[in-house]
């Protein structure tokens, strides 16, 4: 680089790669007159909207990302841990190479609060950041509220549920490592929406591959608040069926009422209560807390309503929202990929509405979703999903979607390749 761009890229902010001290990240590059977007949430769809509004726009938009969390962990393969393929360091990731490589700006924060009548965010130090834009990718939220015998109510202290990967998910691969043989470990699935939908069958199936290994008496007991398994059916009960005879039980309509900790007891809506010895709670969800505070969460005040056009809310105009915290369309799941697929065609179409260009009448993106199943092999699922103008909702391509078969070598080898190649492209 010329040392004249350097200091013309240091002055409008694009060196940055640190987080911001108090009072820089409100002044720059807004006296360069560049749009600012800012982005809310460093995960999925976060990093990757930031990535393609900087590449898109030509880095003509400036961009403020922020995320309390110092580092970007994947959830997807954090269900390997407990079959010990994966470990978490090998799932926790910097992001600073592409904050630098795409001259962003990371706050490591959290919002507290939005005004959309300042265009602004509030941040916990007091500071109040301006944006033009603003991106929300902020995940989910887990409701706790209904469990009376949970007195923390926000957090849920005492229920593991281990979907988002981090310490839940050593908390919970600590507590089946130290359960005895012949012990039973008990999974909860709510009623769908919830995210990623075959996570829990698949974590069932990574949990069973460690009991074979060093538990072979114990139980994986899923109970299910669903009628059936919410994806990859047939494959799932195939393979319970044949690999872990005697040792997966699925239970469907088992719907959660409460759990009682001091007992380790989960209590359903019909059946009789069911003592296990270690307990896979996960609850209902809606959008990331952030999103709920600020009236966006118009659909049954669970999830975000959008323009599927412009990402833009329903609710709330300039404010955009991506990933698990939105209304998908139709048979459209929770996953990464689709919250990579959203942050893509997001970050076109902030763009186009910001330099007045013909927005993209034509949005399209996909799901494609790797179970591993067994210790050497996986299944996949896919769908491609394009804007329908009359309906103003994406509708699955007819003849796109995808099922395996059977699970196979080759699928796992695939399934370690998408997760290397998305962790490459929204991290450089
Ligand atoms: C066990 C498991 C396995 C999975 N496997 C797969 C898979 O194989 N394939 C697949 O496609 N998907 C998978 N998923 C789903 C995938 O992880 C999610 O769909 C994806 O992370 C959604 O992206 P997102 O950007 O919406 O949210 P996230 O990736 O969760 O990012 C949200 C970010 O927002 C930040 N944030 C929240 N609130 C605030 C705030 N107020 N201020 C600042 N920052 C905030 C959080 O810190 C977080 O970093 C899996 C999930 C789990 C739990």
């Amino acid at each position: 680089m010329h040392r004249r761009d350097f200091i013309q890229q240091l002055s409008a902010g694009l060196l940055l790669g640190a987080t911001s001290t108090k009072g820089l990240a409100a002044n720059l590059g807004k006296s360069q007159g560049l749009p600012r977007v800012i982005v809310v949430g460093g995960g999925f769809g976060g990093l990757t909207v930031a990535k393609y509004l900087r590449v898109f726009s030509q880095n003509k938009i400036e961009i403020l990302l922020i995320d309390p969390s110092p580092s970007f962990i994947s959830s997807p393969m954090s269900n390997l841990i407990f079959s010990n393929q994966f470990q978490l360091n090998q799932l926790t990731f910097s992001r600073q190479t592409l904050v630098q490589k795409y001259g962003l700006q990371l706050i490591q924060s959290m919002v507290t609060r939005i005004d959309p009548e300042q265009q602004q965010v509030h941040l916990p130090t007091g500071e109040k950041l301006n944006y033009d834009r603003l991106v929300l990718s902020p995940g989910v939220a887990f409701q706790f509220d209904d469990y009376s015998n949970i007195s923390d109510k926000k957090n849920g202290t005492g229920i593991v549920h281990a979907m988002q990967a981090g310490p839940q998910t050593l908390q919970l691969k600590k507590s089946i490592e130290a359960m005895k043989d012949g012990g039973v470990f008990a999974i909860t699935i709510p009623m769908a929406p919830y995210r990623c939908p075959p996570s829990p069958y698949e974590r069932a199936c990574q949990v069973g591959i460690y009991f074979k290994k060093y538990q072979p008496k114990s139980k994986i007991l899923i109970l299910d608040a669903n009628p059936d398994i919410t994806s990859k059916s047939q494959l799932f009960k195939k393979v319970w069926a044949n690999y872990f005879p005697q040792m997966i039980e699925y239970r469907n309509n088992h719907t959660l009422m409460d759990v009682d900790l001091s007992d380790q007891r989960l209590l359903f809506e019909v059946q009789d209560d069911i003592k296990a010895d270690v307990l896979n709670v996960i609850p209902p969800m809606r959008a990331g807390d952030i999103a709920h505070q600020s009236g966006l969460t118009n659909i049954n005040k669970r999830w975000c309503g959008i323009n599927f056009l412009t990402f833009e809310s329903t609710a709330i105009q300039k404010i955009h929202i991506l990933g698990d915290a939105t209304q998908g369309g139709d048979l459209m799941p929770k996953s990464a990929q689709i919250a990579y697929g959203q942050g893509k065609a997001c970050a076109q179409a902030i763009t186009q509405l910001l330099f007045n260009t013909e927005l993209n009448h034509q949005p399209h993106y996909n799901n494609l979703c790797y179970s591993f199943m067994t210790e050497s092999t996986a299944a996949h699922i896919q769908t491609d999903h394009l804007y329908d103008a009359n309906l103003k909702t994406m509708k699955v391509i007819p003849g796109s979607q995808e099922l395996s078969s059977t699970p196979t070598e080759d699928e796992y080898a695939k399934g370690l390749l998408w997760a290397k190649d998305m962790w490459k492209d929204i991290l450089s």
